[in-house]
């Protein structure tokens, strides 16, 4: 997979397992192996990316200031000069690789290769002219500023720790080894022991450095995957919180918050919307007589119907209390609306769930109020639209029940079933 990829997939309790092995390592061995090494790669790809952009006016300008005070101080001569300009042509080239490595993505990938070969190129050619130049000077100066490109490559530009390893201690034996080849006059002993201990010193702050930031590394994705559970686990309390429990409708709690929104939304588009609020019919003796359970599984039953009912994405239907249910339907017609209780009122007549102690039938039965409106400031807040379907329901159970009665229309009643 691709790399890119791998950072940006989410992470699973397998990952995790993973992940909480390692933090109880105190990892000598710098390594994660599989898809966690190559998001902590992908990673300090991205650091190298923006360290080396952000570092680079002050590499540029630290290079440029070095080599002319060189010069002035120094002037160079015969093949001092000569071997001045290859130390400044190699090492710009390096740098410019450098640079350009960390701009292209293609490239960045292998950041660790490449930027191990432009660090190491640059320690070797510092290290060789400090054995092949003639000034005492000068051998002097560049050995510092092959300290200090050992310094950057190893802890400045990101490589990991085996990368940043082979690129001093091979830049540097490369270098030692020349010197003993074209015969330099330089004192061995002490050239081993200062190089050796700058190599080791510079390994070891870069080796305690990179396990410090993997375990930072894991730390920051178990956050991360922390935060993800507890979004999900917010989520699925938030969810639960707006659900009725015994019938799985919508709570009253989202109901309020839905007819809210549905309200303003009709007010601005200057729409229709209508409310039917619902109740069984003599639940009481339902409950009395067939007991709470059969109370309950009824319940159930009616709110299937409801559900059912729905037609359209906006519809909603909400258990509002007790045996009471609330229809809300936006952009509906108060004749809609009126289809909509009708429908309703026959298909719960359709369960045929018996309830011989029923005054209105030997069945279960509702009756539904309805109210519609065009939300307007003289036309009251939602709250109002509920209170006028309320009292509609009443209206139409006082008019002798399983029956709809519409708001501001009282002779609107659908025939009762015998
Ligand atoms: P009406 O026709 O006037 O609506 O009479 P009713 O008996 O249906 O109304 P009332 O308000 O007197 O009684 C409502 C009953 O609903 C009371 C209670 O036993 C029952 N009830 C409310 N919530 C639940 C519930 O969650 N489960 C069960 N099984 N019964 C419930
Ligand atoms: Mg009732
Ligand atoms: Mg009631």
């Amino acid at each position: 997979m691709d790399n890119s990829n791998i950072s940006q997939k989410e992470l699973d309790s397998d990952d995790i397992t993973v992940i909480r092995q390692h933090m109880k390592r105190r990892m000598p061995w710098l390594g994660f192996g599989g898809t966690l090494e190559q998001r902590y790669r992908q990673q300090r790809s991205d650091d190298f990316q923006r360290t080396v952009s952000e570092g680079a006016p002050w590499l540029v300008l630290f290079h440029v200031l070095m080599n002319i005070i060189t010069w002035v101080v120094r002037h160079p001569s015969g093949e001092d000069f000569q071997m001045w300009l290859t130390t400044l042509i190699i090492t710009s080239a390096a740098i410019a690789v450098g640079l350009f490595v960390a701009r292209v993505p293609v490239l960045r990938r292998n950041f660790n290769i490449l930027g191990a070969l432009c660090g190491g190129l640059v320690i070797f050619i510092e290290m060789t002219a400090a054995q092949l130049y003639q000034s005492l000077d000068l051998a002097q100066d560049v050995t510092y500023v092959a300290l200090l490109a050992m310094i950057v490559t190893s802890l400045g530009i990101r490589l990991l720790f085996p990368a940043a390893a082979l690129a001093l201690i091979i830049s540097s034996a490369a270098a030692l080894v020349t010197g003993i080849v074209i015969e330099a006059r330089i004192d061995w002993l002490s050239v081993t022991i200062y190089v050796g201990a700058s190599i080791v010193i510079c390994l070891y702050l870069a080796h305690t450095l990179e396990r410090m930031e993997r375990r930072a590394f894991l730390q920051s994705l178990l956050l991360s995957w922390e935060g993800q559970q507890l979004d999900v686990a917010n989520r699925k309390l938030d969810q639960l919180s707006r659900r009725d429990p015994l019938t799985n409708l919508a709570n009253r709690r989202d109901f309020d918050e839905i007819l809210l929104e549905e309200w303003e939304r009709a007010r601005r588009e200057e729409q229709p919307v209508s409310l039917l609020f619902l109740d069984i019919d003599h639940f009481k003796l339902y409950n009395d007589h067939y007991g709470h359970s059969a109370g309950d599984t009824c319940l159930i039953k009616i709110s299937k119907v409801l559900a059912e009912a729905l037609k359209r994405p906006g519809d909603m239907a909400a258990r509002y209390g007790g045996e009471e249910f609330v229809l809300l339907l936006p952009n509906t017609d108060e004749h809609g609306a009126r289809r909509v209780a009708e429908r309703l009122i026959k298909r719960v007549d359709a369960q045929r769930i018996v309830h011989l102690h029923s005054r209105t039938a030997g069945h279960v039965t509702i009756s539904v109020g309805v109210a519609t409106r065009i939300p307007s400031r003289d036309n009251g807040s939602s709250q109002t639209l509920l209170d006028v379907a309320d009292a509609a329901l009443y209206a139409a159970k006082n008019a002798g029940r399983h029956r709809l009665h519409v708001a501001n229309d009282s002779s609107t009643i659908i025939n009762p079933v015998s």
